[in-house]
């Protein structure tokens, strides 16, 4: 089987992550590369400043960036990834859904839509079934389907396995990596030899998205899980990899036993970027690390350490590659859901 697919937004910080995960992909196939009307034109090579940990793939650096626009794109793209800045996406990712594209998408417009189904396969894959409701009720012959925030992401598939103990109430804060915010987002003068307390929005962003991908789907609507998560948000040195400290109330008491076999537990898919596990508990406490542990499971994997019990329930931190399983993987994951299901 082989997928033809495109990306918008494929020169950036994101877009470079879709382009190095879909070089040798088994079942997708890129044929067309979108940008801004600054990079229209010109080839990959020339148009993205790469900065990826590994060459741009010669078959890629030749292609010539298109406009970001539904007539640019040939009709033979069966499935578009969208890594647009989200001001920019809000206007286009519709234009494309209109003239019958299907979107998988990293940026943060529309998540909380209601017919918008955000998804994490392993978690909530049920939910694509909005899209019915979304094409009846927009008229679209395209699909828009959106996965979380990196920082969500990271956490949401912990909580889910925790979730058949009853959650109730989850504190987090978290150690969020540089390339997060993009090459531009944060300059070094502000993160060397410092931690960022605050970053916008991603603390909402947490909160409201874990309740609605944990929520369940009745066939007309996702009814949001009634968990509290309250979530700190830092920037820190470090390059990638987001790493969390999480406690996590339930209704039933658990023991780090209980936990380490429900992470355990956590459903693997037969699809071509899910990692098996899903989730990598470390027994060594002052492991998982960022540096040594974000590529687990070629960066798709969940890591997990020092499980123990407190007055504030379980404690733990987990990790995750926020570029690759908080953004290009979780699209390509989702693309690739896409297909299985039908929808491509
Ligand atoms: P980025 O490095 O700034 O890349 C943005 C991309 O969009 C580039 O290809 C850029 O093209 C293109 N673009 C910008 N303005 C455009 C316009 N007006 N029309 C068409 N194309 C335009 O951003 P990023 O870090 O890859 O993030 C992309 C999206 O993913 C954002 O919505 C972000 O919130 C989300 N996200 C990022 C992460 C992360 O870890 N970085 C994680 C999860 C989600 P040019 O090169 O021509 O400017």
């Amino acid at each position: 089987m082989s997928v033809n697919v495109g990306i918008l937004g494929g020169t950036g910080a994101v877009g470079q992550r879709f382009i190095q995960l879909l070089d040798g992909h088994s079942d997708f196939e890129l044929v067309a590369i979108t940008a801004s009307d600054d990079s229209a034109g010109k080839s990959y090579r020339e148009a993205a400043k790469w900065r990826v940990d590994s060459p741009i793939p010669d078959w890629v650096g030749d292609i010539e960036v298109r406009e970001t626009d539904p007539q640019a794109v040939p009709d033979d793209v069966d499935l578009l990834f969208s890594s647009l800045p989200s001001g920019v996406a809000e206007v286009v990712e519709p234009r494309f859904t209109e003239a019958g594209y299907v979107v998988s998408s990293n940026s943060s417009n529309s998540r909380m839509a209601d017919d918008v189904p955000l998804v994490i396969p392993e978690v909530n894959g049920e939910h694509l079934d909005l899209l019915e409701v979304q094409q009846d009720e927009r008229g679209w012959d395209g699909a828009l389907v959106k996965n979380p925030n990196c920082s969500t992401i990271t956490m949401v598939p912990t909580l889910a396995a925790l979730d058949r103990f009853g959650l109730e109430t989850v504190h987090v804060s978290t150690l969020q990596a540089v390339s997060g915010a993009g090459y531009d987002g944060v300059t070094s003068m502000e993160i060397i030899d410092n931690v960022i307390p605050h970053i916008g929005g991603e603390e909402l962003k947490m909160e409201t998205e874990s309740r609605k991908l944990l929520g369940s789907f009745d066939g007309t609507e996702i009814d949001h899980h009634d968990v509290n998560v309250s979530a700190s948000c830092n920037r820190v040195p470090t390059l990638d990899g987001h790493l969390e400290n999480v406690w996590a109330e339930t209704r039933k008491d658990i023991d780090t036993d209980d936990a380490r076999g429900a992470f355990a537990d956590a459903p693997t898919l037969d699809l071509p970027s899910a990692p098996d596990p899903l989730i990598e508990v470390f027994e060594n406490p002052d492991r998982p690390q960022p540096r040594l542990d974000r590529t687990l499971g070629g960066g798709m994997q969940i890591a997990v350490g020092g499980l123990q019990n407190t007055p504030s329930g379980l404690q733990y931190n987990c990790l995750a590659h926020n570029t690759i399983r908080g953004a290009a993987g979780a699209s390509l994951l989702n693309g690739e859901l896409l297909v299985r299901e039908g929808w491509v």
